[in-house]
């Protein structure tokens, strides 16, 4: 595709470069995306699992409607229709120990009266008892969470320890106070109406991948898969070629690169980059078997092996996140430990185990302690035509989809603010930033 700027290429077909190719691609620069893989979507995408004989999800993952990047996105691919989830925020929660059942009810408003309504909060706890929550915003950025909330508090293990394990993919023990208090600013902090549940109705890969790429190709972008970068040429303040398996690619003056591939190889195609270097695994057991559709979407679990049970297409998926204690265990064994919780949680029979597939992702984020969040570097470099994007990159968000588009967001806006300083310069016409634009959203 020819334009008036250079090409903008993308490397690396996850949520993050996916998001920046589209943001591009949408207000008509010329995009080349490449991807080492066979398929786009990286550690947010679905596959056909042939021994379970059917389609599952590389992990759960779980939206919420405050989450206003990724329905952005999701707009601007024209996939929001493939979200799924309740009419309002509920979190039905079970608890392994005592089998108690609640649901936790935030109400629509950013007014927190639901923290009064004993039918609505975590049982046997108090109004009062969700104030202590506010330490975290007074947090030294150096806190952890534990050493911000107060752990005999109720609403610790049954609310903010699940949420923050969720959330951050670290434990509470680990994770950093600040980035907490922020998830919470973005959701409940906004109102239930934020905090409502989405799923994806089919699989990841429908929902965020597959109409990516169909737009990008209707929109004439380059996509190019089994193209592993491999290392890159630098001179002065330029990055001038671009090194694949496949072959090198010159940069001309006008182009810029986009380097969306995980931090640690980031690290090794970028001089004296600093990047986070410490990984937080999840856990994932995917079960085939009959579960009744008007079932929850999902159920957390407090004091169980399993964390989040979702309910899919094909049966049920357990997600374990910060799941260092049990990663190392035989995959029989996990199997047998997250049915045991899973069919408790949906009120299943315990034995027979179903058919199932243990999904171990040992880096599937970075650990969100204080001290890694001073890792993460600015989407910029010390190369004018070179920006990072990313879960690492410094978005101020976890690691997580929300994180990542943003970073591919933040990527293409540089993009969008160079081209534009070079019209200042005088000599071409401007384009416009899409990024900055918030747009009218209608949710399933
Ligand atoms: C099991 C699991 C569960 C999760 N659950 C949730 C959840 O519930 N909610 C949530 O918001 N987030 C969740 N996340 C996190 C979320 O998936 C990630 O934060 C996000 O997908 C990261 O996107 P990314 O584009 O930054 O990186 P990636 O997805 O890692 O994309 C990087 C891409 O670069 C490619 N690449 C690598 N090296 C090269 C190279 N040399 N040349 C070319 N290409 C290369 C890779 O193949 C990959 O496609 C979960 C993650 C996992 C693993």
């Amino acid at each position: 595709m020819r334009t008036a700027f250079g090409t903008v290429h993308v490397v690396g077909a996850g949520l993050a470069g996916l998001a920046a190719a589209v943001e591009l691609a949408a207000e008509g620069r010329g995009v080349r995306l490449y991807e080492a893989g066979r398929y786009a979507g990286g550690r947010c995408r679905s596959y056909l699992d042939a021994e379970l004989g059917c389609r599952i999800d590389n992990g759960n993952h779980l939206l919420l409607a405050g989450n206003r990047r990724a329905l952005g996105y999701l707009e601007r691919i024209g996939a929001l229709d493939t979200l799924e989830g309740p009419a309002d925020a509920v979190f039905p929660f079970i608890d392994a120990k005592t089998a108690r059942r609640w649901t936790l009810r935030p109400n629509r408003g950013v007014v927190p009266w639901w923290i009064l309504s004993a039918k609505r909060r975590v049982p046997g706890t108090q109004a009062t008892d969700y104030l202590a929550v506010l330490a975290l915003r007074r947090a030294d950025p150096s806190a952890r969470v534990v050493e911000a909330l107060d752990r005999e508090n109720g609403v610790f293990r049954c609310l903010w320890e699940p949420l923050a394990v969720a959330s951050l993919n670290t434990s509470a023990d680990l994770a950093s106070a600040g980035l907490f208090w922020r998830v919470l600013a973005e959701t409940l902090g906004r109102g239930g109406a934020a905090c409502r549940p989405l799923v994806p109705r089919d699989g990841l890969s429908e929902t965020f991948v597959d109409p990516a790429l169909a737009q990008l190709r209707a929109q004439g972008a380059e996509i190019c898969f089994g193209a592993r970068l491999r290392a890159l040429h630098f001179a002065l303040d330029r990055v001038t070629e671009l090194v694949f398996d496949t072959g090198p690619v010159g940069l001309s003056r006008g182009d810029s690169l986009i380097l969306a591939v995980p931090a640690a190889v980031a690290a090794r195609l970028v001089p004296a980059l600093t990047v986070p270097d410490a990984y937080s695994p999840i856990v994932n057991a995917h079960f085939r078997c009959a579960v009744p559709t008007d079932s929850p979407y999902f159920v957390g679990m407090i004091g169980g092996a399993a964390e989040w049970i979702f309910r899919k297409r094909a049966g049920l998926s357990v997600t374990v996140s910060a799941a260092g204690r049990i990663v190392d265990q035989p995959a029989e064994e996990l199997r047998d430990l997250l049915w045991h919780d899973a069919a408790l949680a949906y009120r299943l029979p315990a034995s027979p185990v179903p058919p199932a597939r243990i999904v171990k992702e040992r880096r599937a984020t970075f650990l969100a302690s204080p001290a890694q969040l001073l890792r993460r570097p600015a989407p910029t470099t010390r190369w004018k035509n070179l920006l990072l994007a990313g879960d690492y990159v410094d978005t101020g968000l976890p690691a997580a989809i929300e994180g990542a588009i943003a970073s591919g967001y933040m990527a293409a806006g540089r993009v969008f603010a160079g081209a534009r300083a070079t019209v200042r310069s005088g000599r071409r016409s401007p384009a416009r930033d899409p990024s900055q634009h918030e747009r009218q959203r209608a949710l399933p």
